[in-house]
């Protein structure tokens, strides 16, 4: 197995690849640093480049993946069970392109620490999953985030300008509404 010791290295072309085994910091997608201890790999004596076998780089996602604590190809299948919708429809609800969960049951593509932690929060609070589903931040505040604005600027400016006044209308009754000539005049009668 030590046949290729001497590979060339084809970065500076002027070191070899030597074999060494030693603790590995892999740095994750969201630049988590990641200690890989004892890893088998190559380096080259001059610039340092570093090659990795088909093993060690399997050994190298694996402890990424359980460092992150990484949602499995099966996991993801399952969360997405949970989510009650065909795939196509659970992804849009969830914001994430069509693509992505292809990719990711594939495996060429796993999501990061932080959509993980977000995709399992969806299953275990449904009424979150709804909620998001929803897009309920956009009820919050009346026309604000509906199609409108941006379908039909001109308007919504328009109907925003309304509501402002209406608003300031009803402000303006309520500072000069005065409760006991209110009740004066009742008792009057
Ligand atoms: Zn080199």
């Amino acid at each position: 197995m030590k046949t290729n010791k001497n590979i060339p290295c084809d970065e500076c072309n002027d070191g070899f690849y030597e074999e060494v085994c030693e603790n590995y910091t892999a740095i994750t997608s969201d630049d988590n640093k990641v200690l890989v201890r004892n890893l088998r790999f190559k380096r080259c004596t001059k610039c340092g480049d570093e090659i990795f076998s088909p093993q060690s780089s399997k050994i190298v996602d694996k402890t990424i993946a359980d460092f992150t604590e990484q949602l499995r190809t099966r996991e993801i299948e399952l969360l997405w069970e949970d989510l009650g919708l065909d795939q196509t429809a659970a992804s849009e609800a969830l914001g994430l392109g069509a693509k992505t969960l292809h990719r990711w049951l594939k495996g060429t593509q796993y999501p990061n620490r932080s959509m993980g932690f977000y995709l399992r929060a969806m299953v275990q609070f449904p009424e979150a999953f709804q909620w998001v589903k929803e897009r309920a931040w956009r009820k919050k505040n009346r026309l604000s985030q509906s199609n409108t604005s941006t379908t039909f600027p001109e308007l919504f400016s328009q109907l925003e300008k309304e509501q402002h006044n209406e608003a300031s209308t009803k402000l303006e009754a309520l500072r000069n509404f005065n409760p006991v000539k209110e009740f004066r005049r009742i008792s009057v009668k």
